[in-house]
């Protein structure tokens, strides 16, 4: 292997993703008390910088800890022992939303999909017609693991055709920023996100926003940490019921001023443009999608040749190129290759990344057209660029 001077280490993985380092310096802020003025001023313009990537009413609350922090803390404030839940399960965080629900002992009717399908929303229509008692519902914005992306507006519009009480929960952590969330003319009760995703901040922070429905029904089982009432109450004044990462919120506060200024519709066009290029990548190279519809604008699900191995490549990748490829997971384990186009990531982080895929797959001794992605990529980004002539 020839080695590569100078050679830096990408993410083009899943999360964590890429941070600026204007936004890891503003991490450097270290000599703060987080009960100080300043620091509660700072806890409240991030609150308000997320609001606009949850289209949540009041401003989203704060964690430290990373997503499946938040997940837990949902299942824990919105369900009561005994209760009946039902949870769409289409791949491995669908399945942590079931093992989340039966470790806290509900009574769990799942809705299990095919990796690489995503739900009906009649399915979930029926099945709550089927079992009336079924006091939540749980699912993905976005299957990290497989590549889809769930249609939430029209599952949540055909829920509230029929049903206006069960609570529905949505696991949106790898989702927000690279797809569009509106809690409010939705109608869901409970967003939940973390950091290191779309929000491009390193890991260490959740986020989740609540309904008036969900703030009204909050369970009865014991809890501590994560207490959503405390927690509301607390953090609409700037203070946060324990320590905070303070240095991770200046990196947010830098992070969400800039998202903002490019504005939450925006950054969500910019990641279907950039998903769609990454699609038209892996068509010229003669590959297939691992997602079979609605397919995910943070990353993108690869069918790798049935003679390579999925998790060679993946290690090769890293060895060679520098390059973080997130591989298949279970049953897609050693099959697929995951390319992440999330968060703080652009249309040359883009093209680096399929380039890299495409040294890797010659590397394989896989027959194509070396930079046959690389060009369908870029003609891609430059059709859907309107300064294009
Ligand atoms: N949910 C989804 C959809 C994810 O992609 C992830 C992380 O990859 C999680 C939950 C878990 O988040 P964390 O690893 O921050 O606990």
């Amino acid at each position: 292997m020839i080695p590569i001077p100078h050679l830096r280490n990408r993410l083009f993985c899943p999360g964590p993703t890429p941070v600026p380092q204007r936004t890891a310096l503003a991490g450097l802020e270290t000599n703060v008390y987080h009960r100080s003025a300043e620091f509660k001023e700072v806890l409240i313009r991030c609150r308000q910088g997320l609001r606009p990537f949850f289209g949540s009413k009041d401003d989203p609350i704060i964690f430290t800890s990373s997503g499946t922090g938040a997940l837990e803390a949902a299942l824990v404030n919105l369900t009561d022992e005994g209760d009946e839940v039902l949870v769409v399960n289409g791949g491995k965080f669908g399945e942590r939303w079931t093992k989340l629900a039966a470790r806290y002992r509900c009574k769990v009717h799942e809705i299990a999909i095919d990796w690489g399908e995503s739900p009906d929303p009649e399915q979930l229509v029926a099945r709550l017609q089927d079992e009336p008692k079924i006091r939540a519902v749980f699912l993905q914005a976005n299957e990290t693991s497989t590549g889809v992306a769930y249609p939430v507006e029209s599952i949540a519009k055909a829920i509230r055709a029929i049903n206006q009480d069960v609570l529905i929960i949505v696991d949106g952590v790898s989702a927000l920023v690279a797809h569009e969330m509106d809690m409010q003319s939705w109608d869901i009760d409970c967003v939940v996100s973390g950091s290191q995703k779309g929000f491009g901040i390193p890991p260490g922070l959740s986020f989740l926003a609540l309904s008036e429905r969900a703030k009204s029904s909050l369970s009865q089982r014991p809890r501590f940490y994560f207490d959503f009432e405390k927690e509301f109450q607390g953090q609409q004044k700037g203070e946060s019921a324990w320590t905070p990462a303070t240095t991770l919120l200046f990196s947010l506060e830098q992070s969400l001023q800039e998202l903002n200024h490019f504005g939450a519709k925006n950054m969500v066009s910019y990641h279907a443009r950039m998903a769609e290029a990454c699609r038209q990548a892996v068509q010229a190279l003669g590959l297939k999608l691992f997602s079979r519809r609605h397919h995910s604008q943070a990353l993108t699900a690869i069918c790798l040749p049935t003679d390579i191995d999925g998790v060679a490549l993946v290690k090769h990748a890293k060895s060679k190129y520098g390059a973080y490829f997130a591989g298949g997971q279970d049953q897609a384990k050693g099959k697929i290759i995951r390319i992440a186009h999330l968060g703080i990531f652009d249309q040359f982080d883009l093209l680096t990344a399929v380039s890299a895929f495409e040294f890797c797959l010659r590397d394989f001794g896989y027959k194509f057209d070396l930079g046959s992605g690389v060009a369908a990529a870029m003609l891609a980004i430059s059709n859907s660029d309107p300064d294009s002539r």
